[in-house]
């Protein structure tokens, strides 16, 4: 049989958006991947369901869904079936790059035509850069998948080379010498079990809808610095945790996923943005290549890598998005690397499966989204994880928008059921400009361990709720009612609230507080709320008194955040709690 002929092939018979039916007559595989020729240009799809034909006895008839705008498709273009399921190519040269949800480079593509048309291909890694390979096992070893045969540098990182995952047990035939290659080069070849001889290059292709597996999956026990206070206090994630990130729109997700990004300690970060607006995601590009890494000085981009969804992507992409970022995220954690991937936003991908299963047909669940799609989402959180085998993890963000900021939504609840620490974002505290608007009493929640005891995390959620009650009283019936400790109570809440909950994540000191300095912090509420401050009672009346205790307590906390901003030193940052101190004494404020 010649080539030509064994490929199978199908023609379009109906066309509905991005879900397209075409007429087969030798057999379709569940899930594999398909090209449609339409105007010269060959347009990706992905088989959805096989039904039998029946006009056709002979026939079957296969749904497809097409990842690339279907523009002058027609009822009888031709279909390729390519035998293989949706697949992302892993090895060197993944770090640095942009790529549109198929793992098209941006960068590459816009060199031919700054905006991207249906069709358009490009190697998903550079071929003509050259990898300095170390090989690592010799002549007559035996490898199988998921064995590192040699390593190339890549940036900081040692980047293995590993036998495909899919490889059963192999006989090294041959391996280079250590030289520079590309990724087209063949640097080793193995024979399998079979006798059958395979090539090696530093690349492979990799599906995307069943994980890479764990090792030895682990639960998470380390907690990530993310240098966000409120996170790393109060709902803080492990290496290999996972994390909903809800919030009304506008409320701050994209900032604080950019502040993850540039200050969460990570080996690699990956961004999945999807189906944002997609000038920010441009703007990400332009603004990441030029940022700095702070803790290493090098480009930002070093460490990460970015998948878009462009404006001109159909929603279908943005599933595979994700899929495609969490494959990258499991080929670097079992190398044993620390990766984030952080997915901007899990709603636009979801309503990506709504379309879709709408115009399947299928009976849909709560607001139209598939009945499954609680198992969707899980099967998604679940692919993070921490391996004890390999050392490396796998942290899962996900950003959730809810229409109108309504947590009871299904896509925000099932988010909740399938993650470990829960950041949410109120609308009131954004409308008040209380950034990061986390809100401490309602929407933090974690399974992970916090850099504090639980016990002294626990002192700050009190006072914070303490202050949130006494806040009310006031508002209904007056301050006056409100007994003089009350109010000082109240004035604590408030300090740890506007101090250590809020922090400007446009400035360069305060946008980042590690663990050290969270100490520092934390010692510093504690001599605060551990104290009875005493007054002179008989000194003024009431009012006066509380007039007297919301002026100083201004002053603590417009000292303290001038601390948040200008503290660098060792010696500047111990001063807080000594501060704090002198302040409950009123040492300063002899009465
Ligand atoms: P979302 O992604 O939730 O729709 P964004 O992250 O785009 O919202 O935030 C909207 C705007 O809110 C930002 O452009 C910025 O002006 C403001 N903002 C959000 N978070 C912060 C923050 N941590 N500090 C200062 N401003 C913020
Ligand atoms: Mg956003």
């Amino acid at each position: 049989m010649n080539s030509e002929k064994m490929k199978r092939k199908g023609t379009l018979i109906a066309i509905q958006d991005s879900l397209v039916k075409a007429r087969f007559f030798d057999d379709v595989i569940m899930g594999e991947t398909a090209e449609i020729a339409v105007d010269g240009k060959s347009l990706s799809a992905e088989v959805l369901q096989i039904q039998p034909d029946p006009k056709n006895a002979d026939a079957g008839i296969v749904e497809m869904q097409v990842f690339e705008d279907l523009t002058g498709a027609l009822i009888g273009d031709e279909v390729v079936f390519t035998g293989k399921p949706l697949s992302v190519l892993l090895g060197p040269g993944l770090l640095t790059s942009v790529w549109d949800g198929l793992q098209n480079p941006l960068y590459k593509l816009s060199e031919e035509d700054p905006y991207l048309k249906p069709g358009m291909k490009a190697p998903a890694l550079d071929e003509t850069a050259l990898w300095v390979f170390t090989p690592s096992v010799k002549v007559g070893d035996t490898v199988s998948g998921g064995d590192a045969i040699g390593a190339v540098p890549e940036g900081k990182l040692n980047h293995k080379i590993l036998v495909p995952f899919d490889f059963g047990k192999c006989k090294v035939e041959s391996i280079i010498e250590k030289s520079s290659v590309n990724i087209t080069q063949t640097v080793a070849v193995v024979s399998d079990e079979q006798g059958k001889q395979h090539e090696l290059k530093l690349v492979f292709r990799q599906p995307v809808k069943s994980p890479i597996p764990f090792k030895a999956r682990a639960i998470p026990t380390e907690t990530i610095s993310t240098g966000v206070r409120v996170i790393d206090l109060l709902a803080p994630v492990g290496y290999g945790g996972t994390v909903g990130n809800p919030g009304p729109f506008g409320a701050g997700k994209t900032v604080l996923q950019h502040c993850l990004c540039k200050y969460a300690l990570a080996d690699i970060i990956i961004m999945a943005a999807c189906g944002e607006r997609a000038g920010e995601a441009v703007e990400v590009f332009k603004e990441f290549a030029e940022l700095k890494d702070p803790s290493s000085g090098e480009s930002l981009m070093n460490r990460m890598c970015i998948f878009g969804n462009t404006s001109s992507m159909p929603v279908a992409a943005r599933e595979a998005s994700v899929f495609i970022a969490l494959t990258v995220g499991e080929y670097y954690r079992y190398q044993g690397y620390n990766v984030v991937l952080l997915a901007d936003s899990t709603s636009r991908w979801a309503q990506a499966l709504r379309e879709r299963s709408g115009r399947q047909g299928d009976i849909p669940g709560p607001e139209a989204f598939p009945m499954d799609i609680p198992d969707q989402i899980k099967g998604m959180y679940q692919r993070a994880g921490a391996d004890r085998g390999t050392g490396g993890s796998l942290t899962f963000i996900g950003t959730v928008s809810p229409a109108g900021g309504n947590f009871q939504e299904p896509v925000t609840q099932a988010t909740m059921d399938s993650t470990g620490g829960f950041w949410g974002l109120s609308q009131d505290r954004a409308d008040a400009k209380k950034y990061p608007a986390i809100d401490p009493l309602v929407y933090t929640n974690s399974v992970y361990d916090s850099f504090i005891s639980w016990e002294h995390r626990q002192d700050m959620v009190d006072i914070l709720h303490e202050a949130n009650d006494i806040d009310q009283t006031i508002s209904t019936i007056g301050l006056k009612k409100v007994p003089v400790e009350k109010y000082i109570q109240y004035q604590k809440g408030l300090t740890v609230d506007f101090c250590v909950m809020q922090q400007n994540a446009f400035h360069d000191v305060d946008a980042c507080t590690r663990p050290e300095r969270l100490k520092v912090i934390n010692q510093g509420v504690q001599n605060l709320l551990n104290s009875s401050m005493e007054f002179d009672r008989d000194a003024m009346n009431d009012e006066e008194l509380k007039s007297m205790i919301k002026t100083k307590f201004d002053e603590l906390r417009q000292w303290w955040r001038d601390w948040n901003s200008n503290a660098v030193t060792d010696e500047e940052i111990s001063t807080l709690p000594e501060k704090i101190e002198k302040f409950v004494a009123q040492e300063e404020y002899a009465l």
